[in-house]
């Protein structure tokens, strides 16, 4: 089933576009049969979970941390993380560049920016954002785009709002720094980013079915 999906799924996704498998709460064995189609990049959003899943896994896999990440528990996924989507503020960024430079890695990261109107979601604002790319070089982090989320909400025009101005964000950016990966969509909302200028999509129940 899990392999099925993820065929066809991924048959249909433009080439430039990159597909993370949101495994969050589904088993070795779910990520084991999509690893096993092909798929290497998986993302988790707590530490602990993708840990586990890195140790039982193969080592070809490159792990996304995906969601709201603590600078205590930035150590623990510092020797093995692909790349680091929600980086939501200087001080995070600041302990990710520590614990990188204690594993002699440079570890790449993305800002999150705060895009839906919600209050709950994560990230920062587009001021904090500049703040960070214009004045901080630090050596041991690469910053290689932008992450956001969506408002929850069946308000398409309002969703695409979001994501457009997001991507006007990045393309401001993007040659200068040297970007490369803008991550926005979802299982619901993945088309309308890609059709906003999405290049990574973070896909978890179209692929592995419904979490409980
Ligand atoms: C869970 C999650 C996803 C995937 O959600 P689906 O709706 O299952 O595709 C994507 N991004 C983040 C940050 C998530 O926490």
């Amino acid at each position: 089933m899990i392999a099925e999906n993820l065929n066809a799924f991924r048959s249909a996704l433009p080439d430039q576009v990159t597909l993370v498998a949101v495994s969050k709460t589904k088993p070795i064995e779910a990520l084991k049969e999509a690893y096993d189609a092909g798929q290497l990049d998986f993302g988790e959003n707590k530490v602990q979970e993708l840990c586990m899943k890195a140790e039982a896994l193969p080592k070809d896999i490159r792990w996304h941390m995906i969601g709201h990440l603590q600078r205590n528990k930035v150590k623990y996924i510092a020797p093995f993380v692909g790349l680091i989507h929600s980086v939501d503020s200087l001080r995070l960024l600041q302990e990710i560049n520590k614990q990188a430079a204690k594993n002699n890695r440079i570890i790449d990261c993305l800002l999150q920016i705060r895009i839906a109107d919600e209050s709950t979601k994560f990230g920062m604002n587009y001021d904090e954002a500049i703040l960070i790319i214009e004045n901080e070089k630090l050596p041991n982090v690469s910053i290689k785009g932008l992450m956001g989320m969506a408002s929850f909400t069946e308000n398409r025009s309002q969703i695409q709002d979001e994501f457009v101005k997001l991507h006007t964000f990045y393309q401001e950016y993007r040659s200068t720094e040297q970007w490369d990966t803008l991550s926005m969509g979802m299982s619901g909302d993945f088309q309308l980013a890609i059709d906003s200028g999405s290049n990574m999509i973070r896909v978890g129940s179209r692929i592995f079915g419904a979490r409980n």
